[in-house]
């Protein structure tokens, strides 16, 4: 299925007043944005939506993991994942661009879609380090990289 239209609602045909829905991020989603920092993930996004006729105001509760490179031993690690946010989408025939807060469509066009907004509250929610639990890295690869440094600061005695 399309990724846009995976995470969009299609606000058209519901009436005014309270409704909820929920998406399911996973590789393939990650893999569609292209990202550099995720190499994949599993994450529940929950969405409640106040409709009316001028806006829809969006609540978001993500959670889950993102896998990311881990900055000690550079093997995949899973990241918790704990967003909660608001978005305000106003429909005008006059679209402006997004501001992060308030998202404008076309009341012509019936849906909205989350797929870039979903993305960037992940990598928001990303902590700054990206490393395993302690004890819990590749120990193969710290091994490789205790020996080179060993091999770098020999070399730094020889010279
Ligand atoms: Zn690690």
């Amino acid at each position: 299925m399309d990724i846009a239209k995976r995470y969009s609602i299609a606000y058209k045909g519901l009436k005014n007043g309270h409704h909820e829905f929920d998406f399911k991020v996973d590789d393939e989603f990650f893999a569609a944005m292209e990202s550099t920092d995720i190499k994949g993930g599993d994450c529940d996004v929950h969405v409640t939506m106040e409709r009316s006729e001028t806006m829809l105001e969006l609540g978001f509760a993500i959670e889950g993991y993102a896998v990311c490179e881990c900055d000690r031993c550079l093997e995949d690690c899973k990241v918790p994942i704990e967003y909660d946010g608001e978005l305000l989408v106003k429909f005008s025939a006059e679209v402006r661009d997004y501001d992060g807060e308030v998202m404008w469509i076309s009341p012509a066009d019936g849906e909205v879609s989350l797929t870039q907004y979903i993305y960037e509250s992940i990598v928001l929610a990303l902590p700054y380090s990206r490393v395993h639990n302690e004890g819990e890295c590749d120990p193969d690869m710290l091994a490789r990289f205790t020996v080179i440094s060993e091999e770098e600061q020999s070399d730094e005695v020889e010279e």
